[in-house]
């Protein structure tokens, strides 16, 4: 009997504001310490333009901000283009509840961010109750459009330090300098959680599965986790598999 090892890996993402944390990292560029120019200058910098850092700029563009959104990927919600993997999204998008409380809808629909314009709803995309990750990519990147989000895409910000005169500097890809009085770091920092194991080089972690179901037809399944991404895999071979295991 062939017995197939899956290893599902764990993210976890978190949303950091950076204010008084002085930089430890080697730094390649002049010392910044005594540079007195500061080119770029925003008053808030925010890197990333996932949900956390869209959400942000709304507020920031909403009371007059001098700000800018630093994204590295060409559109925003970058990190929804690869994940879940299985391309539906786990968070529920509950089109009818049977009320009309916007406070109480809102806390049916798990997707939608906030704002003042009634069409940037998640529920007005999709009338699916778990939809399409794709659907939360062209709403995320509406949203940033309509709402004249200052986003600056292809833009992968590094090397974030703090000055002797308290603004902070930070490089783009191409050794572009910027300068704030604030950064916001909206970067998310999923990452996977790789166990060492005896025989865990034959495992395949969840951001390299593959959606063909044919690998696992009549295969034993077992599965290194119990969380959402271990259930999203679960779910789309158990009608192939001959046995899954899930371990936490
Ligand atoms: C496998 C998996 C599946 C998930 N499925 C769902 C789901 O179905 N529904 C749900 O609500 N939540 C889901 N989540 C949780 C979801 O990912 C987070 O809640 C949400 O994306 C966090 O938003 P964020 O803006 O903080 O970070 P992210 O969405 O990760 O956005 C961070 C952004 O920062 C950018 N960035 C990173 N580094 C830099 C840099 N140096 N310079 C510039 N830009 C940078 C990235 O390109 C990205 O666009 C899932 C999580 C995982 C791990």
């Amino acid at each position: 009997m062939q017995v197939s090892v899956f290893v599902l890996v764990l993210f976890c993402l978190c949303l950091s504001v950076y204010g008084k944390n002085k930089h430890e990292g080697s730094i390649k560029h002049d010392d910044p310490m005594l540079n007195t120019e500061t080119p770029n200058y925003k008053e808030y910098c925010v890197i990333g333009a996932g949900p956390g850092g869209l959400q942000i700029a709304y507020y920031l563009e909403s009371s007059e901000r001098d700000y800018i959104v630093f994204e590295k990927g060409h559109g925003a919600g970058t990190f929804y283009n690869k994940f879940p993997i299985h391309r539906k999204l786990i968070s529920l998008n509950k089109v009818y509840t049977g009320k009309t409380n916007k406070e109480f809808n809102m806390r049916h629909d798990w997707n939608s961010l906030l704002s003042n314009d009634e069409s940037l709803l998640m529920t007005k995309y999709s009338e699916e109750f778990f939809p399409p990750a794709d659907v939360l990519v062209q709403y995320l990147n509406d949203y940033a459009t309509k709402l004249n989000l200052k986003v600056q895409y292809n833009s992968t910000m590094h090397d974030i330090l703090k000055r002797k005169d308290g603004l902070f500097q930070m490089w783009d890809q191409h050794n572009n300098a910027y300068t704030c009085k604030y950064v916001i770091v909206a970067t998310g920092i999923a990452k996977p959680n790789h166990i060492d194991f005896p025989g865990s080089d034959l495992t395949v972690p969840y951001e390299d599965l593959t959606l063909d179901l044919k690998p696992y037809e009549g295969k034993n399944v077992w599965i290194l986790g119990r969380g959402n991404s271990a259930y999203e895999v679960a779910q789309h071979i158990m009608g192939v598999t001959n046995f899954i295991a899930m371990m936490a």
